[in-house]
């Protein structure tokens, strides 16, 4: 799950790390208030969105009036921002973050990330902040500073003060920056983090280290124990169907092409994209309704998937374990009254009572009027997926051959 920079600053100021003061804004009115509360002579207007890059968007901007506090504002409120990260349909901004203005010396990118090849955490710095990591790994590798964090001792401050030598900070910094490091890597560690990016992470004029900017992302599957960091969720970031999708606990991801998957465990969904790309279609989305997929979700499943325009034919990949293909196979039919006649359900379902599954939905089909293919296979239910799509319904293969190529 992704936060706001704004909620990130706030969970770093409760761990004594040091951040801007600032408030945060849905109007422009809003946005004079803070900054007349923050006082000063320069202030920083800050959309928020779930994306970096803002900067070169328009979505940051310095400012030294009350009165450009109000324009800028009001223009960045509302308007839809495009970054790299955002895709080409961008964001819209809902709030801004009314900051005071820092006086900026030097800039430092650091984030914390979770390397799945050691099983560690790791730490990442670059004398080179406020730039893409991305951008200097490939121009200017000799910049960054990795370390693998020790899941016992934690960060300690001997390896943050290593590290602030290496990437040059000056002398005086050292611990300093050792310090800023260890709170932040307890933030991060202490909230099931997946990642936690300060790029810029700044020595000010007055040389104290200040957190500029703050991205952070913690892993969904630990929610259940950080139920502040749960109430933090902006669902107006999120798609309408991956909103309805996590209302019934379905994982949705949207894509551009014209097969709606819906499939159970994200292995077999990775799987079912694959294929399908390998007999030449394009999946919708990932859809997985998960290990206890019942009827309600199915017929969730099938509204969610239908949301999309593009959809031509939706294929149920459905391997039947702890579920019961009877069951899926009921759902299906189920749900197939929310299907419009022109578009066309592929069925593969294999496992705990297949044969019954099947029947249900071959006596179904016929009474629904819809064209619900059935398979036995995964290759031969992609390829009639495919073809239905593509509007050019061919002879299925044998199934011999199709199950000799899964
Ligand atoms: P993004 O990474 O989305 O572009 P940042 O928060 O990193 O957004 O802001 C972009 C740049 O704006 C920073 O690299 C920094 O130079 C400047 N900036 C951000 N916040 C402040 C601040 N409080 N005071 C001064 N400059 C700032
Ligand atoms: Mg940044």
């Amino acid at each position: 799950m992704d936060l706001h920079e704004f909620q990130a600053k706030g969970l770093l100021r409760s761990y004594g790390v040091p951040v801007p003061d600032g408030g945060v804004a849905s109007t422009a009115s809003d946005a004079l208030r803070v900054a007349k509360e923050l006082k000063g002579d320069a202030w920083v207007i800050k959309a928020q969105v779930h994306a970096g890059g803002r900067g070169k968007a328009g979505g940051v901007k310095v400012v030294n009036t009350f009165s450009d506090v109000y324009d800028v504002s009001s223009h960045m409120l509302g308007m839809k921002i495009v970054t790299k990260q955002t895709g080409p349909d961008g964001k819209i901004v809902r709030r801004t973050l009314i900051e005071k203005a820092t006086d900026i010396k030097q800039e430092i990118y650091l984030s914390f990330l979770v390397d799945r090849d050691s099983e560690q955490h790791m730490i990442i710095v670059s004398s080179e902040g406020g730039m893409d990591i991305e951008e200097v790994a490939e121009n200017n590798p000799s910049a960054i500073v990795t370390e693998r964090i020790n899941p016992v001792t934690g960060m300690g401050l001997f390896l943050g003060r290593k590290i602030a030598k290496k990437i040059g900070l000056d002398s005086s910094l050292l611990n300093k920056f050792a310090d800023v490091a260890h709170k932040l890597y307890n933030v991060f560690a202490d909230h099931d983090g997946m990642m936690l990016e300060i790029n810029p992470l700044v020595v000010t004029g007055d040389g104290d280290i200040v957190c500029l900017d703050a991205k952070m992302n913690v892993d969904e599957n630990a929610l259940y124990r950080h139920p502040k960091i749960e109430e933090m969720k902006d669902y107006g970031e999120l798609e309408p169907q991956e909103v309805r999708a996590s209302i019934f606990d379905l994982s949705y991801v949207s894509m551009d092409g014209n097969i709606g998957c819906m499939v159970n465990g994200a292995g077999l969904a990775m799987a079912t994209m694959d294929i399908i790309k390998s007999y030449g279609g394009d999946p919708a989305n990932f859809l997985d309704v998960g290990g206890g997929a019942d009827v309600n979700k199915v017929r969730e499943a099938f509204k969610i998937i239908l949301t999309d325009p593009k959809v031509k034919v939706i294929f149920v990949n459905i391997f039947g374990g702890i579920v019961r293909c009877d069951l899926i196979a009921q759902g299906v039919l189920n749900g197939s009254d929310e299907v419009p006649s022109d578009r066309s359900i592929v069925v593969r379902l294999d496992g705990t009572n297949v044969e019954e599954g099947r029947k249900i939905l071959e006596e179904g089909a016929a009474k629904t009027g819809l064209t619900i293919v059935t398979a036995d296979t995964m290759a031969d239910a992609a390829q009639k997926a495919v073809e239905l799509a593509a509007g050019e319904e061919k002879p299925a293969k044998k199934k011999t051959s199709a199950k000799a190529k899964e």
